[in-house]
């Protein structure tokens, strides 16, 4: 089987492209830029390394952006009035709390206390339980992206069996309902798996899979032997290895052989998470000034 590359560099670069076009004509008419806050807490390597991918991102797409760091023993009620201080700044149109937060601060206190207009990420209730019945929302960004990357290389979704390992709120969870719902990209019949999933009952699914989606956090986890010739294969994962590399879910070198599409890691669905981010803020932006 010939399998080629799901690039996801590629792909976010288009997105990106097309909505500082938008961006231009907005700021040509008169309108400011879109703006994005990013708060991060402490320092997490990992999550220097990302808030530097969106911050780059947004200067891409022709977004304002403002990282707010704070030192990692903030407390949370501090931390919640900051929160809610950008909540009323009229001029952010969306706003991230960096995760993961220290361990004396709720991560879902934290979550709830973003307002859902300026929710971005799309991990509050609001746009989650919106996004679960089918409404307008703001849609969680790891597993928006990979929709997008998807409709980008015209894979179909609709009537495909599709197995989701790992069931996060961030990322297994919600790609598990976003597929299976009536949506663009969507109206496949999915199986979701997690840790207490029997290993047998694993390997028949993953076997019989048309595509599969992992988010594990386990290097490797997906072997050649667990999946069908011509099999579609996201592999969420980002691992870093002793050694510094990072890689995702998935035996990558023996794997390959046997899909039709794959991610790789890095260059894959990361970079489609940032791009999802952009095209939230974009729409948080549309909703305040009722642009289309
Ligand atoms: P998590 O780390 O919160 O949880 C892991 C999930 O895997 C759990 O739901 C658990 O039930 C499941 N799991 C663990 N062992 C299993 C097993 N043996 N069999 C079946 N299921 C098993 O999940 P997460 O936050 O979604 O992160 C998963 C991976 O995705 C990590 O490597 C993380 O770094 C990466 N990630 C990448 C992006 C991105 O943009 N590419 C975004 C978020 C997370």
């Amino acid at each position: 089987m010939k399998m080629k590359l799901l690039d996801g560099k590629k792909c976010a670069e288009s997105l990106v492209t097309d909505i500082a076009r938008k961006v231009t004509g907005y700021v040509e008419s008169g309108l400011r830029k879109p703006h994005m806050t990013i708060i991060l807490v402490g320092k997490h390597a990992p999550s220097e390394s990302y808030v530097k991918s969106k911050v780059g991102s947004c200067e891409k797409a022709g977004f304002e952006s403002v990282l707010i760091r704070l030192p990692d023993t903030i407390s949370e009620a501090e931390l919640l009035e900051r929160v809610a201080t950008i909540n009323n700044d009229p001029t952010t149109d969306g706003l991230i709390v960096q995760l993961p937060l220290p361990r004396h601060i709720n991560q879902q206190n934290v979550i709830n206390a973003i307002s859902p207009e300026k929710d971005i990420d799309g991990f509050h209730p609001t746009n989650f339980g919106r996004m679960t019945l089918g409404q307008k929302a703001f849609r969680p960004a790891t597993a928006y992206g990979i929709c997008k990357l998807l409709q980008y290389y015209n894979i179909p979704v609709k009537g495909k069996h599709c197995v989701v390992i790992g069931r996060s709120n961030i990322v297994g969870k919600p790609i598990s309902i976003m597929l299976s719902n009536d949506f663009d990209i969507g109206n496949a019949t999915v199986t979701l798996a997690h840790i207490e999933t029997p290993r047998e009952l694993l390997l028949d699914e993953t076997r019989r899979a048309d595509i599969v989606i992992v988010a594990v956090g386990i290097p490797g986890f997906i072997t050649e032997d667990m999946v069908k010739e011509g099999v579609v294969m996201i592999d969420v994962g980002i691992n870093r290895l002793e050694n510094g590399k990072i890689v995702g879910d998935v035996d990558f070198e023996h794997v390959a052989g046997k899909c039709s599409w794959i991610t790789p890691v890095p260059g894959g669905v990361g970079r489609m998470t940032v791009a999802a981010l952009m095209i939230n803020t974009l729409m948080a932006y549309q909703n305040n000034f009722n642009l289309a």
